[in-house]
């Protein structure tokens, strides 16, 4: 009956419909039901930093040595942090699930994790936080001490994303490692004991036809990741690619996918979140896939819209769910460090109002 719906009313291929209900079925024990989701809310907190500019991404990510710096954003995320956390105690709001992303929040040195860490404990991380993720996208950010503070800090799921595994395409798309600094970082993570490792990559990268894509899915399956994310190369606003009017690659998308679900499923990782984006190649879709028991609470809430999960410090959006009847408003933090600092008090007034507003 939906199937027949999506593709009747909605032109959705009967394969792209089957896809769709199998991951809404999946996605449905991890939505929160009204009473859940008048308690608990999720974060998100956006440090837009990176060592270097990946040529394909829109995401905020200044490269280190940006005006004003990481010290003076740094400054007006604690202040944030505390003073949201500060509210969230008043007004009986409980975080289950955050998620550190950006940028790459694996440039903070030890110092500013334990500050940070430290921050959380004002009312945001709490023995109800049963998810915790940190984006360490970069393998060239990763260290020991880093890794160790944040286990200790609570944190039970880490991103090492490569985005390919092959050398050359890594030098193309403007990274600063090569994929043996990917084996390294992903033995480094696990030895300190992470149990959940997310990998990205990225179909559709510049001079990668199918085989390429599938040598690079076939060594990160080797690694054995708790998750993997199969994201399609958009050329978004905002990217180096996309401002120099690179042609990225010529080839037919659905070439380069190939049987990647087949090799996903056969592997042990099932579909369980699905978005598209503005400019995507070949109109597909980034695909979420985990091991069962693996499937990320925030990455389904943060997509199905079905729980308020609050955003912090650069680039970070915050959607605000009435559980009254789920709808959404939206808040949104500059991109730009020297605007999120100029802006911080009256985003976090903002910010309160909308779920004093909710509760
Ligand atoms: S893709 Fe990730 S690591 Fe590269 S610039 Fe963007 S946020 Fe930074």
């Amino acid at each position: 009956m939906i199937q027949r719906e999506l593709e009747d009313k909605y032109l959705v291929m009967p394969e792209k419909a089957e896809l769709l209900i199998d991951v809404a079925l999946r996605n449905r024990p991890y939505l929160p039901n009204r009473e859940e989701a008048v308690r608990f809310i999720g974060v998100y907190i956006g440090i837009p930093f990176c060592p270097s500019r990946c040529y394909y991404c829109s995401f905020p990510g200044y490269p280190l040595q940006h005006r004003p710096g990481l010290s003076e954003f740094f400054q007006a995320l604690i202040y944030e942090v505390r003073q949201t956390g500060q509210a969230l105690k008043e007004l009986n709001l409980v975080v289950d699930n955050l998620y550190i992303g950006g940028g790459t929040p694996t440039v903070l040195d030890a110092p500013l994790w334990d500050k940070l860490l430290d921050s959380l404990q004002g009312g945001i991380l709490g023995p109800e936080t049963t998810e915790f993720t940190v984006e360490a996208g970069r393998p060239d950010t990763l260290k020991p001490e880093i890794l160790n503070l944040l286990i200790n800090g609570g944190v039970n799921r880490i991103c090492v994303n490569p985005q390919t595994m092959n050398d050359k395409t890594l030098i193309r798309i403007g990274r600063q490692h090569d994929a043996q600094m990917i084996r390294d970082a992903f033995a480094m993570v696990r030895h300190t004991g992470f149990k959940h490792i997310n990998m990205d990559l990225i179909v559709g990268l510049p001079e990668e036809g199918r085989t390429e894509f599938e040598q690079s899915l076939r060594e990160v399956l080797r690694l054995g990741p708790e998750s993997i994310t199969v994201h399609h190369l958009s050329r978004k606003r905002g990217s180096t690619w996309q401002m120099q009017e690179v042609d990225v690659n010529q080839d037919p998308i659905g070439q380069m996918v190939g049987n990647t679900d087949e090799i996903m499923v056969k592997a042990g990782y099932l579909p369980y979140y699905l978005y598209r984006q503005k400019y995507m190649r070949g109109n597909q879709e980034n695909i979420g896939y985990a091991r069962p028991g693996s499937f990320s609470k925030y990455n389904i809430r943060i997509i199905e819209e079905r729980q308020t999960i609050i955003g912090l410090g650069g680039g970070a959006a915050s959607k605000f769910v009435n559980p009254n009847n789920w709808t959404l408003t939206t808040l949104y933090h500059p991109k730009d460090p020297a605007t999120y600092i100029n802006k911080v008090e009256g985003l976090i007034n903002a910010q309160v109002d909308k779920l004093r507003a909710l509760s």
